[in-house]
């Protein structure tokens, strides 16, 4: 049987990273197969759809190299679930409500789990599901690798149609799921309790039910499961941000899944042949940030130097305006030393910029430390590093300054900053005269 998966976004809003993750282990698992990926919109819920992310979701799976086979939309569906629910009805599995739809907040009862209207055979309105008196239902979860049921007394008579004609996502998914032959469902561990529901409209249905998976949550470091609320976690965010699509989807792939030997790096392609089901984690990660830099410091260093100048291009206009030897002098001295794109901003400001300076930064001797800086550099026959490099150390020791405190006057002057590239190595990309022209207006 050829392995089919989906992805099953609902168009509500930016794709998180959960949501990326819940596309990349479908799409791997049917990949690693030979099998179908399938992009499936479940935007059922009028309410809820934020206008322009359905376009938004495929966009951004391309980006990171996710693409699929079949296309489908489910509100261009409605007469399929139109269909299935009637049958339901007809089969004596699901019966009409047109009751008001109560609140329960509102009208402060607890959930009811049999709907007074299951056995009054009406003939219009919303369609809810029969649930059977004292059966159990049970199925094996593909993650966590366990059986797991449920006694049909505890499952409530849910909503399959709502009387405005379209389904919810009990009917419409697993609909979908038996129509297109998917064979195993990867989906968010919120999906659980439901699943009693869609096990029961997936039998009465009929035909043959996917294999079920309830991946992890994705957890905040600071506890609970990750915010959308709480600093960036959209794929979008953190593209600008500054990390690129290729460490993203890195990180990702190791929030919840965990090869056989213990390799990080992954290309996508790799990771398909190595992805296994079985490596999927029972236990729920951890969002760590630091990881994520980690890995986008392994893919920056990747980069030649003139592949990563043309990202840093696109980051800083100033940066692009500068002679193209400037500008690749100044990547070769950020590769080892930048965590995301977005850090030339900071980083490698001063090149682009004259910095303002705070005097209160500087040491006691600072006007001495200028001083002698200004009298080597304009002295210096060849300015090149190696002759700053002798030249600087062999005057610090003459005039018995301290290495550190000289080079930190130098760096402030400079740059207007404590943290900063290589002094000496940035002072000859800016040249003699800017490197004077900095050092008198600090004196
Ligand atoms: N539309 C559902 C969601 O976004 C899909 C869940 C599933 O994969 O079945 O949560």
């Amino acid at each position: 049987m050829k392995v089919r998966t989906r992805f099953a976004p609902s168009p509500t809003g930016n794709l998180h990273i959960g949501g990326l993750r819940s596309a990349l282990y479908p799409y791997a698992l049917a990949k690693r197969n030979g099998g179908d990926f399938i992009l499936r919109i479940e935007d059922t819920d009028k309410k809820r759809e934020v206008l322009g992310s359905k376009e938004k979701i495929g966009e951004n799976l391309k980006l990171f190299g996710i693409s699929w086979d079949e296309y489908y939309v489910q509100s261009e569906r409605l007469d399929i679930y139109k269909k299935a629910a009637e049958k339901l009805i007809k089969e004596g599995h699901a019966f009409y409500c047109d009751c008001k739809a109560r609140n329960a907040k509102t009208e402060g009862f607890t959930k009811i789990l049999r709907d007074p209207c299951r056995d009054k055979n009406k003939t219009s309105g919303a369609i809810k599901l029969k649930v059977p008196e004292n059966e159990t239902v049970s199925y094996h979860d593909l993650v966590l690798d366990k059986n797991i049921s449920w006694d049909t007394n505890d499952v409530q008579d849910a909503t399959l149609l709502k009387s405005d004609g379209y389904p919810t996502y009990h009917l419409a998914a697993m609909t979908d799921d038996l129509e297109m032959k998917i064979t195993h469902v990867l989906r968010g561990h919120d999906w659980m309790p439901s699943t009693p529901i869609h096990l029961l409209v997936y039998k009465y249905l009929g035909g043959q039910m996917p294999e079920l998976g309830h991946l992890t949550d994705i957890l905040d470091p600071e506890g609970g499961k990750l915010s959308k609320r709480k600093g960036s976690t959209s794929v979008e965010g953190l593209i600008a941000e500054g990390y690129l699509p290729g460490a993203i989807l890195n990180f990702i792939m190791l929030l919840g899944w965990a090869p056989k030997d213990n390799k990080e790096l992954f290309t996508l392609e790799e990771f398909v042949k190595a992805f296994d089901v079985k490596g999927l984690q029972k236990s729920n990660p951890v969002f760590n940030r630091e990881k994520l830099d980690w890995f986008n410091g392994q893919y920056i260093r990747q980069f030649s130097d003139d592949e990563l100048k043309i990202k840093l291009q696109i980051q800083n206009s100033k940066f692009a305006e500068l002679s193209e030897d400037k500008q690749l002098a100044i990547t070769g001295l950020l590769k080892d030393r930048i965590v995301k794109l977005t850090d030339i901003n900071n980083f490698a400001k001063f090149f682009f910029e004259t910095p303002e300076i705070d005097k209160n930064l500087f040491g006691e001797s600072y006007k001495e430390h200028l001083k002698m800086a200004i009298n080597v550099i304009e002295n210096i026959k060849d300015f090149d590093l190696e002759n700053l490099n002798n030249k600087l150390m062999d005057a610090i020791k003459t005039n018995n300054f301290k290495t550190g405190d000289f080079f930190m006057t130098l760096r402030i002057a400079i740059t207007g900053q404590k943290f900063t590239p290589p002094i000496n190595d940035s002072i000859i990309i800016l040249g003699r005269e800017e490197t004077l022209k900095r050092l008198k207006s600090s004196l």
